[in-house]
């Protein structure tokens, strides 16, 4: 199933038990604005090449609409549009100040050399800076993009409108950056995992966890989560997974990724299996944490985990969802699970606009102090109306954006 059509699906189940009618459902949905550009670059072998380069910006209500950029060789319209949908109930969850929107280049970063991508980057801000900017949508990173590009962006739109680093967020640190943005989304994902074991009785020691994908935000949930004493028994990237059901040497694995470019390819631990095993591995804890829709109706039944927390964006399907649903399954969902990230980038944007500059320890305990508000506010509201997590959540952020509308657009 297509992102934005699963992303409605969601919406729908939320909108259903209000009994949304169908005018609010249309505006809710619908973007209010979706550009689409065509990057042209010169290569380094002096070819020239084009991509397609997306911004859909979902919904401005709460603020100035809030996403990541997205690089990936997959990347469409249909997907930045689901994508950008879920920005807006993510933002509007944590109560952040802000709207929704995604970006995103068709592009496999990993084929072109750091001087493409930079001008690739450059390119695209070119075409997109006059519906950017810190007081209507803030780009981030998100799959495939990071500081670096983040820095470029910053640069290439302060050319046109001058100096203002609150234009972008998940800069380097060195270049109006926060501290611990970086780890935002990992360490959220974490914290997270902790409130829920909290709620539910459950110790940290006893609970066996895989995690797909080993990107940004799967290296940073496991380094929290051996920390904080849980036993990660799976890890997985592109180049496969590693299982060991006695744990995995976590910080000896994040040595690896970091002394091979970002990769996990020749890791000397645990067995190898390939990244579809992994999601049906009996654990207790299954953290999807790279693509979206990896776990469908055709393989949700060897799923064996008790709780799956949605560190990616839409990882399971409608169907997968409400299957694990019935079968009791505690689904934590993307919304809730990884909005670690968008929170530091708000962090990031305050402190931008003034001059100011916070310490590690102060993000990271404002981090858990937003955290823990939409986490409580999701259980309650899930045990109020004897629905999903996912519902809850839903229901909460579009309850949010629905009466700020009602304030404003109806006349
Ligand atoms: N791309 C991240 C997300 O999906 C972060 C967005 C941001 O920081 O604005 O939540």
């Amino acid at each position: 199933m297509k992102t934005f059509q699963a992303t409605r699906l969601f919406f729908d189940r939320a909108a259903d038990l209000i009994d949304m009618e169908p005018s609010w459902r249309e505006i809710l949905t619908t973007p209010n604005r979706e550009v689409q550009v065509r990057i042209i670059v010169t290569l380094d072998d002096g070819r020239i090449a084009s991509f397609l380069g997306y911004r859909v910006q979902h919904n401005a209500a709460r603020g100035p609409m809030k996403g990541g950029m997205r690089y990936h060789p997959q990347v469409d319209l249909d997907e930045v549009r689901g994508l950008a949908s879920l920005m807006t109930w993510k933002t509007a969850l944590a109560n952040l100040p802000y709207g929704g929107a995604k970006g995103g280049i068709r592009i496999d970063p990993r084929q072109f050399s750091r001087a493409e991508m930079r001008r690739v980057t450059r390119k695209f801000i070119d075409q997109i800076h006059d519906v950017i900017g810190p007081d209507t949508d803030i780009p981030a990173p998100d799959m495939g993009s990071g500081s670096a590009e983040m820095a470029w962006m910053r640069n290439q739109w302060e050319k046109y409108h001058g100096f203002n680093p609150a234009c972008v967020t998940g800069k380097p640190v060195e270049h109006y950056g926060a501290k611990g943005r970086e780890e935002a989304t990992g360490r959220g994902v974490g914290l997270m995992a902790c409130k829920l074991m909290r709620r539910l009785g459950r110790r940290a020691g006893q609970t066996s966890v895989a995690i797909q994908g080993f990107g940004n935000v799967g290296s940073h949930a496991a380094k929290f989560l051996t920390e904080s004493d849980f036993c990660i028994v799976a890890i997985s990237d592109i180049s496969g997974a590693y299982y060991n059901p006695q744990g995995l040497d976590i910080p000896a694995a994040l040595r690896h990724y970091l002394d091979h470019d970002s990769s996990l390819e020749g890791l000397e631990q645990g067995r190898r299996i390939s990244n579809g095993e992994l999601l049906q591995l009996d654990v207790d804890m299954l953290i999807p944490a790279a693509l979206g829709g990896v776990i469908t109706k055709d393989n949700v039944d060897g799923v064996r985990a008790s709780i799956v927390i949605e560190a990616a964006n839409n990882p399971l399907s409608p169907a997968a969802d409400a299957t694990l649903h019935e079968r009791g399954v505690i689904v934590l969902p993307d919304i809730l699970a990884n909005v670690g990230g968008v929170t530091v980038s708000y962090f990031e944007w305050v402190q931008n606009r003034q001059h100011y500059k916070w310490g590690l320890n102060r993000v990271r305990q404002e981090l858990d102090h937003v955290l823990a508000q939409a986490f409580e506010s999701v259980w309650e509201e899930a045990a109020k109306h004897r629905v999903s997590l996912r519902t809850a959540a839903y229901l909460i952020g579009v309850r949010r954006v629905q009466q700020t509308m009602e304030l404003t657009s109806v006349e």
